[in-house]
């Protein structure tokens, strides 16, 4: 017979096939789950792509807007002039009767070369230059410069005061220079030689002199775009400059590289005959903006660093790059990780591709949030899958041991019912065939017949009280009882079946009335029951004692043994119904298991309650608890 424990499992195949129905359905719900996040993260990615498209196409049109204003200030420009300081970013060129005027004119360093109308003064100074240079008579040629210095022509004196100053530094008369010179920086707005005036007076002082303040102001004039110069011009009056104050510095790479934009532009712009256009050139790998509005000899050039331009489309959501039509990035910046939506030059009518990716990566908050949802919700799943299939396992196993039992059960009583009954049969049929020796021997078949009827009587009755406790018609009729004399009762009635085995049963208890209300009947049945188990399980000790007491207003009344003990495990399983313990596996003691699960209906019923106390190999104590009866207390 098995234990209790083996008896409460399920068999192998049935849990190996639980488990792979929920392993299968956790599986399933997992590639489920792994779909729908995919599914999710696919239409995260189109509704970014689709957002994207829109920016995309309002970004364009900002451009286009952006690109169409500045033309249409541009026209504005042509036809009045911007206030000092404008346009904010860039340079304005205006071309008008094919003169050119730079806008804020302290940005631009020097200009694109102009044909100049360069005065032709030679006729002029014919004859005071026969004098200075042929006849060797430079006062005389002082006296004719300093009349012609006081013309009204600005062009006649600037040249007048140079060729004065000449003749002086040429007789050493420094300082008369140096006066010359000053009146010559006086007159602005004259060229001579295409040169401004004032440029070489200024770079004259500051030679004759050797004055660091002269050489400073110089540069710094220079630096400031004062005077309107080629580049040949800017790089020889640098390079003096740099000579005079003893550095060698380039200009400030940010003007430099705006005049040689408009330098290299110009080549294209002034040549064009449209009356509208743009244009974007490279200038040390960086991109320069030219558009421009009129006519050739009347004409607003804005020349432009594209990312001032584009300013506006500009946002944190998009990163943007305009390319030019060889790859170039123009403005913005190139992230070609992402997703990416191109506009091209064609589609948006700009002079450049339009790139542009998301700022946002595709984990955006709203997706994480959606997806940890999900997770939740699978994880929820999972665990309710797993709970179930647990308790399902626990349901099975609690059938199982059930039904197992069922079957132990029958079969045991089977076995009860066979022994008394084969007896009685056997005894029988020796009586009816008359073959019995003599009268003391039929005596003792006779007394043998009624022990075994009796056995059986009980056995049936067992059965019966058990069937009606368990569906709870069961009444108990409740009186006084004393337990002395009940324990004393049920001694008594065991004591023919175990005295010839030299077996006894020692009663004994408290001095004082021990009181009890309880259906005499029942009561018998679980002490018999309890007593019985005792002589059953330990068959090698000659004493069971019984025991009756008051303890905490109960009547404790307690049989020992010192048989085999009950294991710690059993002592719970043990009162349930059915259940058979290792005791009696391994005493191969006959039994219902039935017994103990009686005892603890019919205390409960009195309301009382039965324990267990054993220790393995040292033997048990059951004790019956019930409340003291009324007449005792
Ligand atoms: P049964 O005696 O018919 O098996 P019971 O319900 O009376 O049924 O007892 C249940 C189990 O408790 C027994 O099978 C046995 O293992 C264990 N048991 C009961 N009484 C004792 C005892 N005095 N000593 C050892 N084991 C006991």
């Amino acid at each position: 017979m098995m234990p209790p424990r083996e008896w409460l499992k399920p068999p192998r195949s049935l849990l190996t096939l639980l488990f792979l129905v929920t392993f299968v359905s956790i599986s399933a719900l997992g590639w489920l789950g792994w779909k729908l996040l995919d599914q999710e993260r696919m239409v995260e990615a189109q509704r970014a792509r689709e957002r994207l498209e829109e920016s995309a196409d309002r970004i364009a049109a900002i451009a286009r807007g952006t690109l169409a204003e500045t033309g249409e200030r541009l026209g504005a420009w042509l036809i009045s002039p911007p206030a000092d300081g404008k346009p904010e970013e860039g340079v304005l060129l205006t071309v008008n009767a094919g003169a050119l005027t730079a806008s804020p004119s302290h940005r631009l360093l020097y200009r694109p070369a102009q044909r100049l109308q360069v005065d032709d003064d030679s006729a002029t100074f014919a004859d005071a230059e026969v004098i200075e240079f042929q006849q060797k008579l430079p006062e005389r040629a002082i006296d004719v410069y300093r009349r012609l210095a006081s013309s009204q022509n600005q062009e006649t004196r600037a040249g007048a005061l140079m060729r004065l100053a000449r003749v002086f530094r040429k007789l050493a008369r420094t300082e008369d220079a140096r006066a010359a010179y000053t009146q010559l920086a006086q007159l602005k707005g004259v060229r001579l030689a295409g040169v401004p005036a004032d440029l070489i007076a200024n770079h004259a002082i500051a030679e004759l002199t050797r004055s660091p303040t002269a050489a400073i102001a110089l540069k710094q004039g220079l630096r400031n775009a004062r005077w309107p110069l080629t580049r040949a011009q800017f790089a020889w009056y640098w390079s003096e400059a740099s000579r005079l104050t003893g550095d060698i510095q380039p200009a400030s790479a940010e003007p430099s590289a705006l005049a040689q934009a408009v330098e290299q532009g110009w080549t294209q712009v002034a040549r064009d005959e449209a009356p509208r256009g743009q244009t974007t050139v490279w200038v040390a790998s960086q991109p320069w903006f030219l558009i421009w509005r009129g006519a050739p000899d009347h004409r607003a050039i804005l020349v432009i660093n594209p990312e001032s331009l584009l300013k506006p489309v500009f946002g944190s959501d998009v990163v943007l790059a305009a390319v030019d039509g060889e790859g170039r990035v123009v403005a913005g910046r190139r992230n070609r990780t992402a997703q990416r939506v191109v506009r091209t030059q064609a589609e948006t009518q700009l002079p450049w591709t339009l790139e542009m990716t998301s700022a946002q990566s595709l984990d955006a908050a709203g997706l994480v949030v959606r997806q940890r949802f999900l997770l939740l919700a699978m994880a929820i799943m999972v665990m309710f899958l797993i709970a179930g299939a647990y308790f399902i396992a626990r349901a099975i196993r609690g059938d199982l041991a059930v039904a197992r039992m069922q079957s132990d059960f029958v079969s045991a009583v089977s076995h009860e019912f066979r022994s008394p009954l084969t007896s009685i049969r056997q005894l029988s049929e020796i009586l009816a065939l008359g073959r019995v020796p003599n009268d003391d021997r039929r005596r003792v078949y006779y007394e043998t017949l009624v022990r075994e009827t009796t056995r059986l009587q009980r056995l049936v009755e067992a059965l019966l009280n058990f069937g009606r406790m368990e569906a709870g018609v069961r009444r108990y009729r409740f009186e006084p009882l004393d337990a002395a004399a009940l324990v004393s009762r049920v001694a008594a009635e065991f004591e023919p079946q175990i005295a010839p085995f030299g077996r006894r049963i020692k009663v004994g208890g408290c001095a004082g009335e021990c009181t009890i209300d309880a259906d005499p009947e029942a009561i018998s049945v679980a002490l018999r029951n309890l007593v019985d188990n005792a002589l059953k399980y330990a068959p090698e000790c000659p004493t069971v004692e019984v025991q009756w007491g008051v303890k905490d207003s109960q009547v404790a009344i307690s049989v020992r043994d010192r048989g085999p003990g009950i294991p710690d495990a059993e002592k719970r399983a043990i009162f349930r119904k059915f259940v058979r313990g290792s005791a009696a596996e391994k005493a191969n003691v006959k039994g219902s298991g039935v017994g103990l699960a009686m005892v603890r209906h019919i205390v409960a019923a009195h309301g009382g309650d039965v324990t267990v106390a054993s220790e393995p190999g040292a033997g048990s104590i059951f004790t019956i608890l019930l409340p003291l009866g009324v007449e005792t207390k």
